[in-house]
C-alpha cells in the first residue's frame, strides 16, 4: 500500500502518520485534518482549563515534511474510484485508506441547554478542545460556581482540576458509582472521598432536569447553584463519512475486525471512530497502541498485528487513577484468578490486583501513582509479579527481581519511557524548552501527565546554567499547574 490516505489529524491520525513514515520511509503519507490547528494532546486539556497551559505545550510534535499534511474537510469516499473528496474541491487517490474522524462530546436532551437557534447556552461548555478549555478557563471567575455534569473519566479529571484551582464546583452525576465502566465500588468511593476532600461536591443517582436562570434543577431534590455547565457526558463517534461510504457501522463507531480492518478491505478505523471488538471505551492508551499497530499492518513487520491492551488513566494533582485490562476480572470468585486487595481509605489508596498465574491480567489503581509504571509494564509484557506484592504497590519494588534492569535512573515520561538523564542530556544538547525536549526526546507526549516535572527539571537545568550572581530568570514567569 504505497499511498496511504488518513482521514482526520487528531491523536490517531498524528500518531499512524508518525509511526507509519518510521517504518517504510517509501509510503506516501497524506493526511487530511479538517482542523486548521493541532493536533494537541487532550490528556492536557483539564489542565488548560485551570492553569492556562501554553497552545505549544499541547501540541504534538510536528511530523516529518515528507507526510503531506492537508487542512482539508473529506465530504466523500469513493471506494470505487479510490479516492476520497474534500470540501476545498480536490480529490486524493489511495491504495490504502484510514479513518480517524474521532468523536465528537455528546450534549445530552435536558431543558435549557440550547438557545432558541439551537446553539448551546452561553453558560454551557463542551471541552473538546484546548481552545474550549482555554475559553472556560477565561470565562470563570473566582465565585463562578461550576457544575460539572457526567462522573466518566472526564468528569472525574475535570471536577478535581477545576476545585483544585479554587472554584467551586459540584459534580452531577446520574449513576451511583463514579467512573462505572472502569471502578468496583471500594475504588469508585475513595475516588468520590478524594475529590470531596478537595473541595468538589458529589451527587452521585441525580437525575438532572432543567438549566435555568443560576441553577441546575434536579429530578425530586434540591437544584444545584449553576453558573457555567460543564458537559462531560461521553463521546459519540464520527461516523457519517464511513456510513455514506456504505462501510458497516455500528451504534458504537465504524466496525473493524481484529486488524482493524472495514467490511472494505483497503479501509482501516481506528481510534474514538472505531468499533474494535476487544475496546469498550477509546482512551489514548488504546488510541496510541491501535496506530502503532496499524503502523505494522500496512508497513508489514515480523510482530505486525493488533493485541489490545487495555488501560485508563486519570490524573491531576493528587488525583491518581489507573485502570488495566478487563474490569471482569476484579470481581471476588473470577474463576482461575487470584486477587490481592490493598485499602488505605484514610490516605485515598487503594488497589485490586486480578493475578493469572504469576501474570497480572487486570488492576485498579487509586493514589499510588509510585506503583503505576511498573505495574503498566508487568501488565503490557507479561512478566511475573514479583512476590512481595506490598512492596510493589508501595513502589518499593525493583525491577531486577522480575528479570529488568535495576532502576537507577528515574523516568519522567513512563509512556515513551524517557528518564531524567536522556531529558537532561536533550537539554545538553540545545533543547532548552519543555516542547524542545518534546520534539526531541517525546517526553510529555503521551498522557501527558509528566509536563510539570519536565517543565520543573528545565527550569532547574536552566537556573544551573546561568552564570553565577545571575538572577535573570531562565523562562517567562509560567503560572504554577493548580490541577
Ligand atoms: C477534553 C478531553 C480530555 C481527554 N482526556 C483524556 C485523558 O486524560 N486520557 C485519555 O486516555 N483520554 C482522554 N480523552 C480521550 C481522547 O481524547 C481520545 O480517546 C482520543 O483523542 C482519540 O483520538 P482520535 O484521533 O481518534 O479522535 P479525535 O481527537 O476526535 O480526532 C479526530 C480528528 O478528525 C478530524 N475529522 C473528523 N471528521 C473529519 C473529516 N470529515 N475530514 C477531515 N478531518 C476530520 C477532527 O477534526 C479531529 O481533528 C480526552 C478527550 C477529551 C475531549
Amino acid at each position: 500500500m504505497n499511498r496511504v490516505v488518513i482521514i482526520g489529524h487528531g491523536p490517531a491520525g498524528h500518531r499512524l502518520a508518525e509511526r507509519l513514515r518510521a517504518r517504510d520511509g517509501s509510503a506516501r503519507i497524506t493526511v487530511l485534518g479538517a482542523r486548521e490547528a493541532g493536533p494537541y494532546n487532550p490528556a492536557l486539556f483539564t489542565r488548560a482549563m485551570t492553569a492556562g497551559l501554553p497552545l505549544e505545550w499541547m501540541a504534538l510534535p510536528g511530523h516529518d515534511e515528507d507526510v503531506r499534511l492537508r487542512p482539508a474537510r473529506v465530504t466523500s469516499i469513493d471506494r470505487e474510484n479510490r479516492l476520497v473528496r474534500t470540501a476545498d474541491g480536490a480529490h486524493h487517490p489511495y491504495d490504502g485508506l484510514v479513518l480517524a474522524t474521532g468523536g465528537s462530546g455528546h450534549v445530552p436532551d435536558l431543558a435549557g441547554l440550547r438557545r432558541a437557534d439551537g446553539a448551546l447556552d452561553e453558560r454551557v461548555r463542551s471541552p473538546r478542545s484546548p481552545h474550549d478549555c482555554l475559553g472556560l478557563r477565561a470565562a470563570l471567575g473566582p465565585d463562578t460556581a461550576v457544575t460539572v455534569l457526567g462522573g466518566g473519566l472526564l468528569g472525574v479529571e475535570s471536577a478535581h482540576a477545576l476545585a483544585a484551582a479554587g472554584h467551586q464546583v459540584t459534580l452531577v452525576h446520574r449513576g451511583t458509582r463514579l467512573m462505572p465502566r472502569e471502578l468496583d465500588s471500594a475504588a469508585a468511593e475513595i475516588v468520590a472521598a478524594r475529590l470531596r476532600a478537595n473541595g468538589v461536591t458529589v451527587r452521585l443517582g441525580e437525575i438532572p432536569v432543567e438549566l435555568s436562570s443560576g441553577k441546575l434543577s434536579l429530578r425530586g431534590t434540591e437544584p444545584v447553584r449553576t453558573d457555567a455547565l460543564l458537559l462531560c457526558t461521553g463521546t459519540r463517534p464520527n461516523t457519517e463519512l464511513a456510513a455514506a461510504a456504505g462501510l458497516d457501522v455500528a451504534a458504537g463507531g465504524i466496525v473493524v475486525d481484529e486488524s482493524l480492518r472495514t467490511s472494505d478491505p483497503r479501509v482501516y478505523a481506528l481510534g474514538d471512530c472505531a468499533r474494535h471488538p476487544a475496546v469498550r471505551r477509546g482512551t489514548l492508551d488504546t488510541t496510541w497502541n491501535q496506530a502503532d499497530a496499524l503502523a505494522g499492518i500496512l508497513a508489514p513487520a515480523p510482530d505486525s498485528g493488533y493485541h489490545h491492551v487495555e488501560v485508563t488513566r486519570a490524573r491531576g494533582s493528587g488525583l491518581e487513577v489507573t485502570c488495566l485490562g478487563p474490569p471482569e476480572l476484579l470481581p471476588d470468585g473470577t474463576p482461575g484468578i487470584e486477587h490481592v486487595t490493598f485499602n488505605d481509605r484514610g490516605r485515598h489508596r487503594y488497589a485490586r490486583l486480578a493475578l493469572h498465574g504469576e501474570r497480572l491480567a487486570a488492576a485498579t489503581l487509586v493514589g499510588l501513582e509510585e506503583a503505576c509504571a511498573e505495574l503498566t509494564r508487568l501488565h503490557e509484557t507479561g512478566a511475573p509479579v514479583p512476590s512481595n506484592r506490598l512492596g510493589l504497590l508501595l513502589g518499593l519494588e525493583r525491577r531486577a527481581e522480575t528479570g529488568g534492569p535495576p532502576v537507577t535512573d528515574k523516568v519522567l515520561c513512563h509512556c515513551n519511557n524517557v528518564s531524567e538523564s536522556t531529558l537532561t542530556a536533550a537539554f545538553h544538547a540545545g533543547a532548552g524548552d519543555v516542547p524542545a525536549l518534546a520534539a526531541a526526546t517525546r517526553a510529555t507526549t503521551g498522557c501527558g501527565s509528566c509536563t510539570d516535572s519536565v517543565r520543573r527539571l528545565c527550569e532547574s537545568l536552566s537556573a544551573a546554567a546561568l552564570p553565577e550572581n545571575s538572577h535573570e530568570r531562565a523562562f517567562p514567569a509560567e503560572e504554577e499547574d493548580a490541577a
